[in-house]
């Protein structure tokens, strides 16, 4: 992201990304952090295509993204994004292996072949046994198995996750941190928003925005405050 803003429109229109530099790499594991409001699930959303910005430049994958036919924007999250929510975002009339294979039902994949593809996701995750159960009949750490088994089906590169241990205890949300580190170690992308610093300290980089700002690196900050604060106390 080059000098992102984004605003949302209304009587006072509210800026909520404020010149927003940032690079994340192919194959990162990165955690955004930063208070209630201060813009996270905003920035997540453009970087997932699904939502636009007002000014600056956007390139995924060397695309610039702008301006984007909803047509366009779609077959890009597609191919390339799988999404995790705080909220899991199942669907609670069909079961597990139903909810692994819907994104394979939209691209007209027969229902024999979707089946078997969700199968496999199940098992990576260790849910296979599941594959029947009704999400109101898992735990909330099941659920968010059953939701990245989801996002994977359709083996994206990028996968970006809001608040994904949220709604988690602290056990389970190791777990499923560990889910997405094994991920990372194939090779993806993956760049996961949230409050919780245990969350932050399992992934490769944390970065903070405040009030719609990026913050500095934590390691630049450190390494400039602690030569001041050395420097005015044995100066
Ligand atoms: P949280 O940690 O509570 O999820 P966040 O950092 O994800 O917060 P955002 O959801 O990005 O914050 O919201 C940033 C600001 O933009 C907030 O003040 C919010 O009220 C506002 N906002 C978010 N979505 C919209 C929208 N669709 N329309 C108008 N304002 C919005
Ligand atoms: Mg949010």
């Amino acid at each position: 992201l080059k000098n992102v803003n984004k605003s949302y429109p209304g009587a006072v229109p509210l800026h909520v990304l404020k010149d927003v530099n940032l690079q994340i790499e192919k194959g990162e594991l990165v955690s955004i952090m930063g208070a209630s409001g201060s813009g996270k699930s905003t920035l997540l959303n453009i970087l997932g295509i699904l939502d636009n910005y007002d000014s600056g430049e956007y390139h995924l994958d060397g695309i610039l993204i702008r301006n984007l036919t909803e047509n366009k924007a779609a077959d890009l999250r597609n191919y390339l994004i799988g999404f995790v929510f705080q909220s899991f975002n199942l669907i609670n009339y069909k079961n597990a292996l139903e909810n692994v294979a819907l994104p394979l039902f939209y691209r007209g994949i027969s229902r024999k072949k979707r089946n078997a593809l969700a199968m496999e996701q199940l098992e990576r995750m260790g849910m296979s046994d599941r594959a029947t159960h009704l999400p109101g009949e898992l735990s909330g750490g099941q659920k968010q198995r059953v939701a990245i088994a989801r996002a994977l089906i359709t083996n994206p590169s990028i996968i970006l996750a809001d608040e994904p241990t949220g709604a988690l205890d602290s056990k389970t949300s190791k777990e499923v941190m560990e889910v997405f580190r094994n991920l990372n170690e194939e090779g993806r992308t993956i760049v996961i928003v949230t409050h919780d610093p245990g969350v932050g300290e399992q992934t490769n980089r944390v970065i903070r925005i405040s009030d719609g700002r990026i913050a500095l690196p934590d390691s630049t900050i450190t390494a400039a405050n602690q030569s001041d604060i050395i420097t005015s106390a044995h100066p």
